[in-house]
């Protein structure tokens, strides 16, 4: 991924100009989990006392075990950095898909490999995206995603710890805690995705006849929803890259989606990591950009700029912590059931 240095030009929404009134609406969205039409229909919470606190971090449906594991998640880290540089083609990247999928049908889930030959720059590769399912009470999709290739140096070792290593980890652990949760209302894709990374040097150093030298995966991805007609499907996508730093320090995702950045901020803020999801913006290039253009609303929860050993030998494992990990993986969590409130009172555009 990289930093954004067309903001002007991006025809993409902006939050600018908006944010008053959602943040009005989103101080208003918690009394929904009580009292707004068509919530009863899809729940079976009869919790309408009345008494639910606005500010309440915690669904009603909540339950005890749906949370994340920081020092698995870091497990699935490390086990990653043991396969060794990972770039899209590689037979590490292969063994590490393996491992993901291995871990992804341990939890339940229905796993799909979509395995495709993309041109790049340096001849044809093999790149495969990996999604597991989680079936919902809704048809209706959220994803929850990441890269998990690492970029290829020639010049050096690059592990990708905290460049797809840490989201890849975090995501593994979301799933499994999901699934155990039981049926969720809408249905989830954990999405992986293969050739995030350029591989020339520089996210916009090479062109292809095809498209350019990065998010081989997610542009892919969109291709063929758009091929099966599930693009509809998909209502909220939210991306994860780069968030296990010792150092957690998020900003806002100026080129994502307003309400869910408001969402994953306010929940933040509510369950004690403000220090961690800052009030600061930052304009990222990454996976979320083909869904964008698609039409999918979106956000990349992302530590870019802060992050010193970015694309260097030093992305290793002793800069991530668990307790990162877990921080965005519970921030997700519990953002989860105030985006589908969210999905369930505004009906999918057609
Ligand atoms: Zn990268």
């Amino acid at each position: 991924m990289k930093p954004s240095s067309n903001k002007s030009s991006n025809a993409l929404p902006t939050k600018n100009g908006h944010r008053g009134f959602l943040l009005l609406l989103f101080l208003a969205l918690p009394l929904c989990f009580t009292a707004c039409p068509g919530n009863g229909s899809k729940s079976n919470n009869s919790g309408g006392t009345g008494s639910t606190p606005a500010a309440s971090p915690s669904p009603a449906n909540a339950s005890p075990k749906l949370a994340i594991d920081g020092e698995r998640a870091f497990a699935h880290v490390r086990k990653q950095i043991e396969f060794g540089p990972r770039p899209a083609g590689s037979s590490e990247l292969a063994r590490t898909r393996e491992y993901i999928v291995s871990e992804l049908k341990s939890y339940g889930l229905n796993v799909t490999v979509d395995e495709w030959q993309a041109k790049t720059p340096i001849g044809e590769r093999k790149m495969a995206n990996v999604t597991a399912e989680l079936p919902g009470e809704s048809s209706d999709v959220i994803m929850l995603s990441s890269h998990y290739d690492t970029k290829f140096f020639k010049e050096f070792r690059f592990v990708g710890a905290n460049d797809g290593g840490s989201s890849t980890g975090a995501l593994l652990e979301l799933a499994r805690a999901l699934a155990a949760q039981g049926k969720p209302r809408f249905t989830y894709w954990f999405a992986f995705f293969d050739g995030e990374e350029a591989f020339c040097e520089n996210w916009d150093d090479c062109k292809n006849p095809d498209g350019p030298d990065n998010t081989y995966g997610s542009r892919r991805y969109v291709q063929r929803l758009k091929e099966n007609k599930e693009l509809k499907r998909l209502r909220a996508m939210i991306l994860l890259d780069m968030i296990g730093y010792k150092n957690l320090e998020i900003p806002r995702d100026d080129m994502g989606t307003v309400w869910i950045n408001d969402i994953i901020w306010n929940t933040a803020r509510e369950i004690g990591h403000s220090a961690q999801f800052v009030e600061r913006e930052d304009s990222v290039e990454d996976d979320h950009v083909p869904f964008m253009q698609a039409g999918v609303e979106c956000i990349d929860i992302i530590q870019l700029g802060g992050y010193p050993y970015w694309h260097t030998a030093e992305d290793t494992l002793d800069k991530i912590s668990p307790q990162s990990l877990k921080i965005v993986g519970d921030v997700v969590l519990a953002s989860l059931p105030r985006i589908e409130q969210r999905l369930l009172s505004k009906p999918a555009s057609q």
